[in-house]
């Protein structure tokens, strides 16, 4: 397998190649999100081919399965953005999904507490307030402290106020993977290709109006020496963390698409001890302002293990995703150091809890886009550029894109059906009543991905 350089260094190891195979639809990245647009683009256009190209020997292996495997109720983020849209929407697909194909799941419900700090009690009644006035479809309480002890009678005297959100869940998250890649897998149309890494993408111009052109995408597959070329008519980057830096060559020098990544590592401890017996719900502090993340939140599995995570952690030196864009890989490993300060965390919301139960367990990488400590920018999902014709690209599908991907799956196929391939709206599931898609299809969205509230 290529060792991961830069895009530089790549172009000079791997020459440009003619194609050896078209296809329709090149998926790259087999994550929860391109998995859920493959499966939707198999079903829709079963005389149009869509492979998807993986580099790992099995799907899911990077951010998809290294993740709290909450499926959020959609609480968190602005009116407009293209987060509420697909996390409301996503989540119930996916509860729906969970229903019909005995994937695991449990709707737990979940708390978000406040302290006696003033800013968190503003915090959590802002919260509530915004579940109430600007979004469709997302059920919140809001509870004195007394009835949160109720509800979860281990939580702190301390906490003074919460909000219940009874639509939040967890999710076997492998399952769901599982199942979406045995669908394309059993399509005719549809077929994933593991172990295979692309290491170089060109334009490829139209040369006459029956040959429109597309995209020159090289591959290398674990074990081979020489790449192959696929000519892909359409394009679909939903790489992950890679996405930005698979992006950034192909977009016209200082173009405002091209993005600098930023990685924020999040360790999970498992917990053992005292202070979380009979726990059914999830719990979560109020976030920090101004930081990445949900803050350090109480998540048990499917099996009931506790787990508490994700903290924030930032990683890389200045210009090192551009000279390795997988120095990431090196920190994949739980950081054991930050056991007494997640401990400290929790013990504000849960106090009867001790460090010397928790163990590090795992760890996942942020695919973030906004600098360090700058508030949570929305997914970006560049479409439709200039020069990119037929290209969309997914960069900063952080949380909840594991909520949110069967949604983004379902918003594809109306792309790829309404403008890449001009079929129209016929056989699209129209939206219902209480759907958060308000009639505008998300690419006419037109709010800013940095737009913060
Ligand atoms: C700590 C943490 C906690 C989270 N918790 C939640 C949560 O509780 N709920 C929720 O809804 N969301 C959560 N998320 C977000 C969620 O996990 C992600 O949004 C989602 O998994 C992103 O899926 P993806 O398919 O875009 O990316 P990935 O899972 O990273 O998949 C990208 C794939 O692309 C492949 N790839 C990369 N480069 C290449 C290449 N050159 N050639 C071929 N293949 C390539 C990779 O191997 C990988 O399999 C969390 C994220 C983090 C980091």
């Amino acid at each position: 397998m290529a060792a991961p350089f830069s895009s530089s260094v790549l172009r000079a190891r791997f020459p440009l190649l003619p194609p050896t195979l078209e296809v329709d639809h090149l998926v790259v990245g087999g994550g929860v999100i391109g998995l859920a647009i493959a499966e939707r683009l198999v079903k829709r256009f079963p005389n149009r081919s869509t492979y998807l190209v993986e580099k790992h020997d099995a799907v899911g292996q990077e951010t998809s399965s290294r993740n709290s495997e909450v499926i959020h109720a959609g609480l968190y983020y602005p009116p407009d953005s293209l987060k509420t849209r697909f996390c409301i929407r996503g989540r119930k697909l996916l509860y729906e999904r969970c229903e019909r194909m005995s994937i695991p799941f449990r709707k737990t419900g979940k708390l978000i507490l406040a302290t006696q700090s003033k800013q968190q009690i503003l915090y959590v009644g802002r919260l509530f307030m915004h579940t109430q006035h600007h979004l469709v479809n997302v059920p919140s309480w809001l509870l004195t402290g007394p009835e949160a002890r109720e509800m979860e009678p281990k939580i702190s005297e301390d906490i003074s106020t919460a909000v219940y959100s009874p639509e939040t869940g967890i999710v076997d998250s492998h399952a769901l993977m599982r199942s979406l890649e045995k669908e394309i897998g059993e399509s005719e149309a549809g077929e994933i290709v593991l172990g295979t890494r692309v290491v170089r993408i060109d334009q490829q111009p139209s040369s006459s109006p029956t040959n429109p052109g597309g995209w020159l995408v090289q591959t290398l597959t674990s074990g081979e020496e020489k790449p192959d070329c696929i000519l892909a008519k359409s394009l679909i980057l939903t790489a992950g963390l890679t996405s930005a830096p698979l992006l950034n060559p192909l977009l016209p020098p200082l173009d405002p698409e091209i993005i600098s990544p930023t990685y924020a590592k999040g360790t999970y401890f498992s917990y053992k001890g005292p202070g979380v017996a009979g726990i059914q719900k999830l719990l979560y502090p109020c976030p920090e302002e101004g930081m990445v993340g949900l803050g350090t939140h109480m998540t048990m599995d499917l099996e009931g293990k506790v787990k508490f995570g994700p903290d924030v952690e930032w990683i890389g030196e200045a210009g090192e995703a551009e000279r390795d864009p997988e120095f990431w890989t090196k920190h994949l490993g739980p950081s054991e150091g930050r056991l007494e300060e997640m401990a400290e965390a929790v013990r504000e919301y849960l106090p009867d809890v001790r460090a010397s139960g928790f163990a590090p367990d795992y760890a996942g990488i942020r695919p973030n886009i906004s600098p360090p400590n700058a508030p949570n920018p929305d997914f970006k999902i560049i479409h439709s550029h200039p020069s990119l014709p037929n290209l969309v690209a997914l960069v900063g599908m952080g949380s909840p894109g594991l909520t949110s991907a069967l949604a983004i799956g379902e918003g594809m196929e109306r792309f790829f059906s309404k403008v890449i391939w001009k079929e129209g709206e016929d056989g699209l599931e129209a939206p219902e009543e209480d759907d958060p898609r308000d009639g505008r299809e998300w690419w006419e969205i037109k709010r800013p991905w940095w737009r913060v509230w």
